[in-house]
């Protein structure tokens, strides 16, 4: 890990301390989930940090693992939830990343069948990737229902209308070994209230890879993909200046980390400070990959460095 600052390595900082970074970062990276907002309300404070950033120049992208909606309709949430000057060109999802994986890279010609959900789905077709159609069929089953023979592609990401039918079709794709496996992310699940929890899409992929006997490509976080699709829409991202905020060791941690990034863990989320620990005391050296540079407990602990500076620039006027 870089240490540009002394307190680094897991450390918690405050006012001061935040406002230094901030100033020697370019670019903030948000995960959504856990940072700014919990599933339909927003982190309190979170919105202000937003547009605080932006209008003092930095660059601020969203990174979010959570591939259930089109970009397009983030950007009605987060007009919904108060992040009025968020535009659609800051969101960067583990479906659009998808799309732009099969668009561009590799180019896929034919069809892609989609594991997952609608959301998916109307992000590749914006893209002009053609998805295999979700045929009604009651009652057909993987001995008699038809298979569509031209598809390149099998892609994984949430789906909570998952079927054994739709698992078994998806190995039969993968049979061919010049159909690609994709996965928009490997989550393992994701936090609800009341202590419940909701599979992640890396449960689905786990299911595919022991019936396919293959492994999935993942897209997502903490796969250094997404950065790739920054920077290709950003000119001139350095990683010595992005600043990477997240609420999951083993995700936005390990993201930043692959990237060359600072990292910050906010406690706002599904990551706890011990488990940070844990990993920094680890012999296991990959683990250090996991562990935060920096710790806040909320990304409203940015606010008193905003208006700290504030007060600064108004007494130099
Ligand atoms: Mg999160």
């Amino acid at each position: 890990m870089a240490g540009a600052f002394g307190f680094k390595g897991c450390q918690k900082i405050r006012g001061p301390q935040i406002r230094k970074l901030l100033e020697a970062k370019d670019f903030i990276l948000f995960d959504c989930d856990g940072v700014i907002w919990h599933g339909e309300t927003a982190i309190t404070g979170a919105a202000k940090v937003v547009s605080s950033l932006i209008r003092h120049g930095k660059n601020v992208v969203f990174v979010t693992n959570n591939c259930t909606r089109p970009r397009e309709n983030y950007v009605h949430k987060f007009y919904r939830l108060g992040f009025t000057d968020v535009m659609l060109e800051q969101i960067f999802s583990s479906s659009y990343c998808s799309a732009l994986y099969l668009r561009d890279v590799v180019k896929v010609r034919g069809q892609v069948f989609v594991m997952g959900c609608d959301g998916m789905r109307r992000e590749l077709e914006e893209a002009g990737i053609s998805c295999v159609e979700e045929a009604d069929e009651p009652g057909a089953t993987i001995y008699d229902c038809a298979l569509a023979p031209d598809v390149k592609a099998v892609l994984v990401g949430h789906d909570d209308k998952l079927t054994f039918l739709k698992l078994a079709k998806a190995s039969c794709y993968l049979r061919d070994p010049d159909c690609l496996f994709l996965a928009t992310d490997n989550d393992p699940w994701h936090p609800l209230s009341g202590g419940r929890i909701l599979p992640g899409s890396g449960s689905l992929t786990a299911a595919l890879e022991v019936s396919s006997g293959r492994k999935a490509t993942v897209i997502g976080k903490p796969s250094r993909f997404m950065f790739e699709c920054i920077s290709s829409q950003f000119r001139g991202v350095d990683p010595a200046q992005c600043l990477m905020i997240g609420d999951r060791l083993e995700v936005d941690m390990l993201f930043g980390s692959n990237c060359g990034f600072d990292t910050m863990l906010t406690l706002t989320g599904v990551s706890q400070l011990e488990e940070a620990q844990e990993y920094k005391d680890s012999e296991l050296t990959d683990k250090h990959r996991l562990v935060p540079d920096y710790v806040v407990d909320s990304i409203a602990d940015f606010l008193s460095a905003f208006e700290e500076q504030e007060d600064q620039e108004e007494q130099s006027n």
